[in-house]
């Protein structure tokens, strides 16, 4: 089911540039949707139009098919976890997780019922007594969480919430993000411009330039099939080698290049154009044996260790032309 239905959403903040232009998607039931793009692409700003937070100049909102248009953020039932935390620096843990529910007037038993509960859930159960001070970037960020799922709103909006933290406390707590949004059927926006965060959380990815949208699909549908260059080498890390304008043979009706000393068949989706651009992954190169007669030779500019493998940069010289080419051994 669509929770969330965006149609046609221009929004400029000077009457100028659009920043947003023309945008559709839809956000189902149960969704991890990860927004990704470079900064400046308009992640934050749509992440803002569906809170209600901003006014969108054309199109609709719709939130559980409710044109959302007018409705006021606080009565769209959502919430927002953002990068700074945005904490009561004078309240407690407890204090701040239960603040929403106070404000609803719920009763003070189950109040402390549903707060310990999402303490315990996200390890900050030993910790409802302190004050934000005395919490580490990582628990404060934990807080930041539970204050959202205590309310148990429809939609969660998460703006880059791991980016204030370190390698391992950011790798630990998108792992607990996941099994988070697995255990409370959660429906969740995510902003970020970390490849890995999208790739290993999101249901479907949505990747943005410039305010437009590029492609959306499941993570594996965007790495295996990208459909357009920018999204190729925007997932990836070394990003995809792109050699460019090699020429087509045509043979039988096949299509065929000449590359690294062997004849390549093309797969038969591309029309009749004269000159491809040839995307190859830095893992997807091997080593070939020297006796080989099918490869290439390359000059190794320099090599980086990442642990299992190195990155090596290297160049290569074709039909005159010299490319940068990276791969991985
Ligand atoms: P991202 O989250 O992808 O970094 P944003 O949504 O923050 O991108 O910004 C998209 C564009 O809108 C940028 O060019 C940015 O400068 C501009 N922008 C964002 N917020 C405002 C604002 N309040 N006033 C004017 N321009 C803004």
């Amino acid at each position: 089911m669509a929770l969330v239905n965006l149609k046609n959403i221009c929004k400029t903040y000077d009457n100028k540039k659009l920043v947003i232009d023309n945008l559709s998607f839809t956000v189902d039931n149960n969704d991890f949707f990860v927004l990704i793009g470079a900064s400046g692409s308009g992640k934050t700003t749509i992440l803002n139009l569906i809170a209600g937070l901003e006014d969108i100049n054309s199109g609709e909102i719709y939130i559980n098919d409710v044109l959302s248009n007018n409705i006021e953020p606080k009565d769209r039932d959502i919430a927002m976890v953002f990068q700074n935390y945005a904490l009561y620096p004078h309240m407690t843990v407890f204090e701040n997780l239960a603040f929403a529910l106070r404000n609803k007037k719920e009763n003070k038993k189950e109040i402390k019922n549903r707060v310990v509960e999402i303490a315990e859930k996200l390890r900050i159960d030993k910790l409802l007594d302190r004050k934000p001070a005395q919490l580490s970037g990582g628990q404060k960020q934990r807080v930041a969480i539970g204050r959202a799922i205590v309310r148990n709103p429809k939609i969660f909006l998460m703006d880059e919430p791991l980016s204030n933290l370190d390698v391992v406390l950011r790798n630990q707590l998108r792992k607990e993000l996941k099994q988070l949004h697995k255990d409370f059927n959660a429906t969740i926006i995510y902003v970020t411009h970390d490849q890995i965060e999208a790739l290993s959380l999101a249901t479907k990815i949505m990747v943005l330039k410039d305010g437009h949208i590029e492609q959306i699909g499941t993570p594996i549908e965007i790495f295996e099939n990208p459909q357009n260059q920018f999204v190729a080498q925007f997932l990836g890390t070394p990003k995809m080698n792109i050699i460019n304008n090699l020429n087509i043979n045509y043979k039988n009706n096949k299509k065929f290049i000449n590359i690294f000393n062997q004849e390549i068949e093309l797969p038969n989706i591309i029309s009749k154009p004269q000159t491809i651009n040839l995307g190859i992954r830095p893992e997807n190169f091997i080593v070939c044996n020297k006796k080989s007669d099918i490869g290439t030779r390359v000059s190794i500019k320099y090599a980086e260790l990442i642990g299992s493998e190195y990155i090596i940069y290297s160049k290569m010289e074709y039909k005159n032309n010299i490319y940068q080419i990276v791969f991985n051994i």
